[in-house]
C-alpha cells in the first residue's frame, strides 16, 4: 500500500507539468472506418456521440481516427481503434483517451524520457511482455506514464467512481 502510494506520488510528480505544456488543438475529429461494417460504423456513431457529449479538445492530440475492426489499438502512424469497447462508453472514450496520450507524449518526448529515467531508477526490473508488461521496458514505463495521465483524464470527464469502474475492465493499460 505504501509502495503503491509512493509510485503514485512519483507519477504525479513526473506528469505534473505535462498539460500546463499543452497545445489545445481545434477543429473537428475526423472519424474513418477502415471497411465501414456495420460494427465499425456503429462505434463511429457512438465515439461521434461521446465527443459531442465530453469535451476532450484539451486531450485531443491528432484530429484523425480509424475504426478498424480487427486490429490492435494503436496510436501510430493514425489513431486506430477496434471494436472490443462498442457499446461500452466509458471503456471507449478510455481507449480513446490512451491512444491520443500517446500523440501528447510523443510530442513531449525530452519531458517523458526524464518520466521515464526517474521510474526506472526508483523501480527497476520493470515487466516486459504480456501479461503485465509492454513490448519493451522503455514501453512498459512509457505506460505508466500514458495510464496515469488516463486516469487524470478519466476522473476530469467521467468522475472518480466510473473512471475506477472502467479501468479495472481495460486493457490497453498492460498492452496496448
Ligand atoms: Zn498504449
Amino acid at each position: 500500500m505504501i509502495a503503491a502510494r509512493r509510485r503514485l506520488a512519483v507519477l504525479a510528480a513526473c506528469c505534473a507539468f505535462f498539460f500546463s505544456l499543452s497545445v489545445f488543438a481545434a477543429g473537428p475529429i475526423d472519424i474513418q472506418t477502415s471497411h465501414h461494417s456495420p460494427r465499425e460504423l456503429q462505434e463511429k456513431l457512438e465515439l461521434e456521440q461521446l465527443l459531442n457529449k465530453y469535451d476532450v479538445s484539451k486531450y485531443t492530440f491528432t484530429r484523425t481516427v480509424v475504426i478498424e475492426e480487427r486490429a490492435m489499438n494503436h496510436a501510430f502512424p493514425v489513431l486506430t481503434l477496434n471494436v472490443h469497447f462498442l457499446g461500452s462508453d466509458d471503456e471507449l472514450l478510455s481507449s480513446f483517451l490512451h491512444e491520443q496520450l500517446h500523440w501528447y507524449l510523443a510530442q513531449h518526448r525530452f519531458a517523458m524520457e526524464d518520466a521515464v529515467r526517474q521510474l526506472k531508477a526508483m523501480y527497476p526490473r520493470a515487466p516486459v511482455g504480456l501479461p503485465e508488461g509492454a513490448d519493451s521496458e522503455y514501453s512498459t514505463y512509457g505506460h505508466l506514464i500514458d495510464c496515469y495521465l488516463e486516469i487524470q483524464a478519466d476522473r476530469e470527464l467521467i468522475g472518480r467512481e466510473r473512471t475506477n469502474d472502467s479501468s479495472r475492465r481495460g486493457q490497453d493499460c498492460r498492452a496496448g
